[in-house]
């Protein structure tokens, strides 16, 4: 079945008791049984609630996976994850990752005795420098946050094909299951933040996590009913209802993107884009590759890399609204460097070209011109 039909069908099952064409939200903690220990399936919702099972039937379906799990948040979902490890084990992540997951990183997990090596995989050589008998986990992120990185899944893949004991993490959040499925590449399991683009439209907080490997099915599963992260059935409601346009939304934030693309390389105030659908992107033809189209997620400097300059851009927009989080249908602009990243320390910043100037903007479905005339009088507004 093809991606604009799955995101519809999958996970529809027609009522039962009533024929009701969509999924209930099935708002119970508990059901009856029958007698000790005989259930229809169900026995308490932290294990599982038939709306959540309808999500994880379509989320598995839609990332060509076997199972799902969904979670109260992307963080909750990589939280799963990493107890999967024990103390000692190392993880080697790629250097530009999501704030958030850096900082569950360094500031939780390395109180348990987990190591973890940052380190540039655009070259996926490098991961070879990094690898010992202890590393267990490679953390993916691609594209990535906010420098729209690309890492050939592939490639590292083929890389490392002997050790069967390293489990391959792939944080599939920005380019969603419309434009990139990671399993397919050699990723064990697949990441998202729901809360983007399989939400669709910023208005819930969940996370997934996607694989075809049973036996880590089974551990993610005791895992999650034993620590809890589990979303609510109307989370769950929305995010079903979020996953049915996912492939029309995708395809027109990437139409918008491209356009928007367009219209910064002619702006003379512009310094780098970052947008793999550049012929001048260092994995441009990775990202054509591994990814359908380029997505909805950008950002770009000033060439005089003025922080002040910056924020009085993003002071200045109207449509794009200054706000955290991304992939929603409305457009979002944000400055890394003091909102999303602001717990990498300046120094590690600068380091890995996060510079002051950056702008990231989460591209939405509206029309483009609006879109552009938006930036555009933004961007007129500095000398
Ligand atoms: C937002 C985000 C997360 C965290 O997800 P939450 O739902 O906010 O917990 C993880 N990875 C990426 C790439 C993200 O953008």
């Amino acid at each position: 079945m093809k991606f604009g039909t799955k995101v519809i069908h999958s996970g529809l099952k027609t009522d039962v008791a009533t024929g009701a064409i969509i999924t209930p939200i099935y708002q119970t903690s508990t059901y009856v049984q029958k007698k000790p220990g005989e259930n229809l399936g169900y026995e308490y919702s932290r294990t599982a609630n038939p709306t959540r099972t309808a999500l994880e039937q379509s989320i598995a379906s839609i990332e060509n996976g076997k199972f799902a799990i969904c979670y109260s948040s992307g963080m909750g979902a990589a939280d799963a994850i990493i107890k999967l490890l024990k103390p000692g084990n190392t993880i080697v992540s790629n250097k530009d990752i999501y704030g958030g997951t850096y900082r569950m990183f360094e500031q939780v997990f390395t109180n348990f005795g987990l190591k973890f090596k940052y380190t540039d995989l655009k070259n996926p050589k490098n991961l070879l420098d990094e690898i010992n008998s202890e590393t267990k986990l490679i953390w993916l992120e691609t594209p990535s946050n906010p420098l729209l990185e690309i890492i050939n899944i592939k490639a590292i893949k083929k890389l490392i094909d002997k050790r069967k004991d390293i489990i391959i993490v792939v944080d599939n959040t920005f380019a969603s299951p419309a434009l990139q499925n990671p399993l397919n590449l050699g990723a064990d399991i697949v990441l998202h933040s729901a809360t983007k683009y399989l939400g669709g439209h910023s208005d819930l907080v969940m996370g997934a996590l996607i694989t075809n490997n049973k036996t880590l099915y089974n551990k993610l599963f005791l895992i999650t009913k034993s620590c809890g992260a589990v979303p609510g059935p109307m989370d769950c409601f929305l995010a079903l209802r979020g996953i049915k346009t996912l492939d029309v939304r995708m395809q027109k934030h990437c139409k918008n993107a491209h356009k928007i693309n367009q219209f910064l390389s002619n702006c003379s105030k512009i310094g780098n884009i970052y947008w793999p659908g550049r012929r001048n992107h260092p994995n441009h033809l990775v990202a054509k590759k591994q990814m359908k189209d380029f997505g909805g997620m950008m950002s770009f400097t000033l060439k005089n890399n003025s922080f002040n300059n910056a924020v009085k851009i993003i002071k200045n927009t109207k449509l794009f609204k200054l706000a955290e989080s991304l992939g929603g249908v409305e457009s979002l602009i944000s400055h890394p460097a003091s909102m999303t990243h602001a717990s990498i320390p300046k120094k590690e910043r600068e380091k890995n070209n996060l510079s002051e100037s950056l702008i990231r903007i989460s591209i939405g479905i509206e029309d483009h011109e609006d879109l552009i005339k938006d930036l555009s009088q933004a961007i007129n507004k500095i000398n």
